[in-house]
């Protein structure tokens, strides 16, 4: 029995400057690497019965289902603080969207093909970045971090070429809960059309924030996410990379896992991404630069104001509470990881301890996975910690053991381009279950083994 996919496409109701309707472009020999079964059940997909070179030829793009609309989505983006006014879905395409019991989601094919926003790219993924985004954003998922998901990885038996070589192709199939940005806004704004900014602030409110009160509200809205999911992000260690406007997804999920890590040594100014030569998108930048973005996002929305200086005045106001907003959310995440409610002790203990790890150059998940070892490494915190009567069930609980370490995703990566998916698949399970402590996924790496730079997922 075929895997029944029925997709509609809501975005399609816009104006047909907001996308390109395209076919997808076939490959030669698709395989399947992985499919998410606990996905596709939560999507209400009936995948029990679908065989996995079904799958494969859907999730490469070579059989599309007939419901499916495919399209690529057009938006524009501040890349490391320069605008490009012309970016889009330049690797991926659409299928459509699905009416899910948790909300509608887009379904999204990466690595499927040139479309018109391909620029001089080739529109194709190698089997690195896929796998990369498969375990992170399971990772991700595990953690409870509001992030895009992957329900599919495909190989296309078709070479793609980057610095290293030929490489093996493949597709990951990426489900969000959409694919809007803040450079979608900032695209139309870009370009004055006010016309099409009042269709797209209208339709992400409808979709995203129902009890939004017009832009304003959106704002607002769209800000509190941002700062509760940046706080996430924070305390689990992990670093994004290349948080450019159009990686902020307005409906507040973790997307586009580029160049990004999670910290091994804590140091608050670790910098991944090869690109980052400034350190833009440092570990303890990623908050500021979050609040420039949502101020991207306000200045694309003050165009559809009819009182421009009236609605510079307000959304200048609404940003400025970002710090506030972030500051609560920071001390929400991270008091419970030292097992004490939010409040200014558990804000002191946790800047104190911060410190001591970054002295100290400890790790930062097994630190607050044993936090009694702390006892060691600074006993005088450790006292001021118990002192202050944590419960222990509760960091126990909320520190994770496993995190996606950048020298195992290494490792299976190497393996998955010589055709070996054995570590990719070990690696899966420990990181879908983050809280179970796995030993051959816990030690950080060693001198050796460390990784340095990480690189844009293309
Ligand atoms: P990213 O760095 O993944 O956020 O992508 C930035 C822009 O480059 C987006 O417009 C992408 O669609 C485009 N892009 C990235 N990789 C490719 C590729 N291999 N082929 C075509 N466009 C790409
Ligand atoms: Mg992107």
């Amino acid at each position: 029995m075929a895997l029944h996919l029925p997709f509609d496409a809501t975005y399609l109701s816009l104006p047909d400057r907001f996308y390109t309707r395209q076919p997808a472009t076939p490959v030669s020999a698709p395989s399947l690497i992985a499919f998410n079964h606990e996905l596709a059940d939560r999507l209400g997909l009936d995948s029990g019965s679908m065989t996995i070179e079904e799958a494969a030829e859907i999730f490469s793009g070579n059989a599309v289902p007939e419901t499916a609309t495919p399209f690529a989505q057009v938006y524009a983006g501040h890349q490391f603080g320069g605008f490009s006014s012309q970016l889009g879905d330049g690797r991926a395409l659409h299928l459509g969207e699905l009416a899910t019991f948790a909300g509608r989601v887009d379904v999204q094919l990466k690595g499927s093909g040139r479309t018109p926003y391909s620029r001089g790219g080739d529109g194709r993924a190698w089997v690195g970045p896929v796998i990369r985004e498969y375990l992170m954003s399971c990772a991700m998922d595990a953690l409870d971090i509001p992030t895009t998901r992957a329900l599919a990885a495909v190989t296309t038996g078709d070479p793609v070429l980057r610095e290293q070589g030929p490489l093996p192709g493949a597709v990951l199939t990426r489900v969000a809960a959409s694919h809007i940005r803040v450079g979608t806004f900032q695209y139309f704004a870009a370009r004055s059309d006010k016309d099409a900014l009042q269709q797209l602030t209208d339709y992400t409110i409808r979709r995203h924030y129902p009890n939004a009160k017009g832009p304003a509200g959106l704002l607002s809205a769209v800000m509190e996410r941002q700062a509760s999911l940046i706080a996430k992000w924070m305390s689990v260690g992990f670093i994004h990379g290349v948080m450019n406007t159009d990686n902020v997804q307005i409906a507040g999920e973790t997307i586009d896992y580029g160049p990004c890590a999670f910290m091994d040594t804590y140091h608050p100014d670790t910098v991944f991404s090869s690109i980052d030569h400034q350190g833009r998108y440092a570990y303890s930048n990623q908050a500021p630069v979050t609040h420039w973005n949502l101020a991207q996002f306000a200045t694309s929305l003050v165009v559809i104001m009819p009182d421009q200086d009236a609605a510079i005045e307000e959304f200048t106001a609404i940003i400025n509470r970002f710090p506030e907003l972030y500051q609560k959310a920071w001390l929400k995440a991270f008091a419970p990881k030292i097992g004490l409610q939010p409040n200014e002790t558990a804000s002191d203990l946790v800047q104190d301890l911060l410190g001591v790890m970054a002295n100290a150059k400890l790790d930062f998940t097994n630190t607050f996975a044993a936090l009694d070892e702390t006892a060691k490494t600074s006993p005088e915190w450790h006292v001021k910690w118990r002192a202050a009567g944590p419960e222990d069930t509760l960091w126990q609980r909320t520190n994770p053991h496993v995190i996606p370490r950048t020298h195992k995703i290494e490792e299976a990566i190497q393996a998955a381009t010589s055709g070996d998916y054995a570590p990719f698949h070990q690696m899966l399970k420990a990181v879908s279950a983050p809280f179970e402590p796995l030993s051959a996924f816990m030690l950080p790496p060693t001198d050796f083994e460390k990784v340095h730079q990480t690189f844009c997922g293309t």
